[in-house]
């Protein structure tokens, strides 16, 4: 019999996007399974492949073997499989793109096996005794050399018996821990050991009362005694000393406050019962939980997830990176304990990878996660919950330009299960189908236990500096600030980072200093006297004089959070202030600390950027600032006013949410605009029909959806042509409007130009396959180095 793998390669281009066939040797069948990643032979090179389909024989000629499996378990399982070659059509994107972004970093890496010695009880056969040796000199030794000692069959069978160990080196410095464990002999004898050997018999004693295993060091730091103690009971044949994997867990001397399930407010209570219908019945359910900051959502995603583990089941929850905060890490492991894997960014790549193959191989039930644990390879899902559903970050903005709710609806689809997309401030998008009927709806109005909204102020900063106050605090919030500091409480100050970074502008002939390599302004760092660009990271010193008319009337302009900062020590001297933001945060675990000692008190005020804006629950905050509230309402897209709005409510609900009430001020050069206004006056509905009713005139979504195609080069003039010629392949078609080609706001990126085509489509499957079908044919384009072509879909899929 032969067996035939379908292999996707990870080479991602146009001609290799789609699977070639491999023959599977004898003796890795079995080990060949659907979702392996295999190593095969491509042209001259050896790389690595995803299986996607096993058969009994090939149309092709002449079969090349696959040289070895990388794993034991598959990474990606069936589901994932569909759901990759479904981004790949979905997304214009490559299938093995599309895999690629479901597994941990480490495993896209070079990958490397090596082989230790087992433990000792299985004696070797005649065949092996040479890599035995081998072992007992060298304590390890390249897969590759083990396999020529003693051939490939006789290797697999050492390893099937724990005579040798496999450890992988993954992403060349990530591999798995190892610890060592003492295992009690069954049925030993205490008496064989001498009496003189004092130690042995202790611990002996105790590991004969206490556990029949336990970690070396453990044991060793429990009964005093030494390595060659337990060393010598091993020669003895009363214990077995043996290596075993142990998992870099982030959370494993962080202790959780065991929490209970608290009981339901009437709304809470309704909600409960919407979400977990489903989730009884095992049918797909999308529900949007519209439900004020403070109303108490959490409690009820931790009590939907209980039902689903009731079930036997499994749930994802999605929170934004940055809210991803030890607070909410807390309440789930409080909740629901060693059941919980994390996965965000600030882990480690082998923290990452162990949380990520406790998720396969089913030894936790829940994952919580930014963005790309929306692929945990759960088998058996009953929920995917995604908290801040409205959050920007949950769409991709590099190949595969996916957003995690529209994942989540297929996998949800998938395994019959339900999806809550959480908001304070819903998307429009989901807002529109939950008025619609796609989704179900259920709203929460009122905040836990009855506590009042904060009370909400704008302020004119036009008025202020008429009357004279030009610093950047108004007399409003400067009393305020005073106020809450000297009653012993807490204030949270949000400065919006875009649209607000500093730069650097000469008095004489106005030239801004602007990066070498983009079109963007260099933002000014205080720290190290620097200009940086945010875009390529170009960084150099302060210039001194003007690079155009040498003056040295140059000098940085605009609002930092740096700059607030230092505004704040010269407004209230003795003032404590912890800043977040990306310079503060960049370290490991900073974020956590900074988090932390602001809710102990260690700081009056907390000052930040977006990464404060949510999630953050302080019962001490009473007085929430915004800086400027307008900095991002003239943004160029669409979706500006919609982000200003829930940006604005969600900082506001950082006030007040314990036994005080809280108050907001939100300082603005915009008074009237209606999302400030709405904001301030808690009109959530007048807010979103009128949001709804702009798009619709404007034909923006969700009443149509949209491509854009950006097309850049080194070349001006070629960016230009090329991005002529996809605009005029697509014209033609009455079901979607063509637009361009323009300038996007950032024209140049790392010395690239750029040009954009737009694309707005209404929701029709048929336009959508043609537009696909002319995209095949722009891929075909003789092949230009310099050329690069992106397109992101923004709406909903299939
Ligand atoms: P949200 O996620 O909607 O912002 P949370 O779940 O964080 O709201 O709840 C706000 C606060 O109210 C938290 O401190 C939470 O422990 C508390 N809380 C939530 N539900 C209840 C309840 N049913 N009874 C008492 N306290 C509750
Ligand atoms: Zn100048
Ligand atoms: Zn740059």
């Amino acid at each position: 019999m032969i067996q035939v793998a379908k292999v996707v390669v990870d080479v991602p281009s146009k001609g290799t996007d789609r699977p070639f066939d491999y023959l599977v040797p004898e003796e890795l069948i079995g080990e060949v399974q659907l979702g392996s990643r295999v190593e095969v032979p491509f042209g001259p090179r050896k790389i690595l492949g995803y299986v996607v389909g096993i058969s009994l024989s090939s149309s092709a000629q002449k079969l090349k073997n696959i040289l070895d499996v990388k794993d034991i378990l598959p990474p990606l399982t069936q589901e994932l499989l569909q759901l990759g070659q479904a981004m790949a059509e979905e997304y214009f994107c490559h299938t093995i793109t599309a895999f690629q972004s479901m597994i941990p970093a480490v495993l896209k890496g070079k990958y490397q096996k090596k082989i230790h010695l087992g433990s000792k009880a299985i004696p070797f056969d005649g065949a092996a005794e040479g890599l035995q040796q081998l072992l007992e000199k060298k304590s390890s030794c390249s897969y590759e050399e083990a396999e020529q000692l003693v051939g490939r069959a006789v290797l697999r069978k050492l390893i099937q018996n724990q005579s040798v160990l496999v450890e992988e080196h993954v992403g060349d410095r990530v591999t798995k821990e190892r610890i060592s464990w003492v295992r009690l002999i069954d049925q030993v004898d205490i008496r064989m050991i001498p009496a003189r050997a004092k130690k042995q018999h202790e611990v002996m004693q105790y590991l004969l009362n206490d556990l029949k295993e336990i970690p070396l060091p453990t044991l060793l730091a429990a009964t005093g005694a030494n390595r060659q103690t337990v060393k010598a009971l091993e020669e003895r044949g009363m214990v077995r000393i043996e290596e075993r994997e142990q998992y870099r867990d982030p959370y494993r001397n962080a202790s959780f406050v065991p929490s209970v399930p608290l009981a339901l407010t009437e709304e809470q209570q309704k909600a409960y019962e919407t979400i977990t219908k489903p989730i009884k019945e095992e049918h797909y359910e999308t529900i949007l939980l519209h439900g004020v900051t403070g109303s108490g959502k959490t409690e009820i995603y931790l009590q939907s997830i209980e039902e689903v583990l009731n079930k036997e089941k499994e749930a994802i929850v999605l929170v934004p990176e940055i809210s991803l905060t030890p607070q909410m890490v807390d309440r789930f492991k409080g909740r629901f304990g060693d059941k919980v894997a994390v996965l965000h960014s600030r882990l480690s790549a082998g923290e990452r990878y162990d949380e990520w193959r406790k998720i396969r191989r089913g030894e936790v039930q829940v994952a919580i996660g930014a963005r790309s644990a929306i692929f945990a390879p759960f088998t058996n899902l009953g929920l995917i919950i995604i908290d801040e559903e409205h959050e920007s970050s949950y769409k991709q903005e590099e190949s595969p330009r996916y957003h995690a709710r529209e994942i989540a609806r297929w996998r949800a689809q998938f395994h019959q299960a339900a999806v809550v997309l959480g908001s304070a401030t819903p998307s429009l998008e989901s807002y529109f189908h939950a008025r619609t009927n796609v989704y179900s709806w259920v709203t929460l109005q009122e905040r836990v236990q009855g506590r009042p909204f904060p009370t909400i102020k704008t302020v004119d900063m036009r008025e202020e500096l008429k009357s004279g106050n030009r610093t950047m605090f108004s007399k409003d919030l400067t009393t305020s600030i005073q106020e809450t500091i000297s009653r012993g409480e807490q204030v949270v100050l949000f400065l919006n980072r875009r649209g607000y970074a500093t730069f650097v502008l000469c008095r004489s002939c106005g030239e801004v200093a602007n990066c070498e390599h983009c079109d963007i302004a260099l933002t000014y760092h205080h720290t190290n006297r620097t200009v940086r660009c945010h875009y390529c990271g170009y960084t150099e010193n302060v210039p001194t004089s003007c690079p155009n008319c040498q003056s040295e009337h140059i000098r940085h302009f605009g609002t930092g959070t740096q700059k607030v900062e230092e505004e704040l020590g010269k407004h209230f001297p003795g003032i404590r202030v912890i800043r977040m933001d990306m310079d503060t945060t960049s370290k490991k675990g900073s974020h956590e600390r900074l988090l932390r000692s602001f809710g102990e008190g260690e700081a009056d005020i907390l000052l930040g950027t977006q990464m404060i804006a949510k999630g953050l629950d302080f019962p001490k905050v009473t007085l929430v600032g915004v800086i400027a509230a307008d900095s991002m309402l003239h943004l160029p897209d669409f979706r500006s006013v919609e982000r200003t709005y829930q940006l604005l409510t969600q900082v506001s609900g950082r006030a007040g949410r314990h036994e005080q009430p809280g108050k907001v001020i939100i300082q603005t050069y915009q008074e009237d605009h209606y999302s400030i206004q709405m904001v301030a006056n808690h009109e959530s509905e007048t807010f979103y029909r009128k949001e709804l009713l702009l798009r619709k005139q404007h034909h923006y979504p969700p009443f149509c959806g949209l491509f854009t195609i950006t097309i850049s080069h080194t070349d001006r003039v070629l960016a230009m042509k090329r991005a002529v010629e996809i605009a005029n392949l697509l014209k033609g078609n009455n079901g979607y409007e063509v637009l361009g080609p323009v300038a996007p706001s950032v024209s140049k990126i790392k010395d690239r130009y750029r040009i954009q085509v737009m694309v707005k489509y209404t929701h029709d499957f048929e336009v959508i396959r043609e537009i696909q079908s002319k995209w095949r044919t722009i891929e075909e384009w003789p092949k230009d180095k310099e050329l690069r072509i992106q397109i992101d879909r923004d709406g909903e899929i299939g």
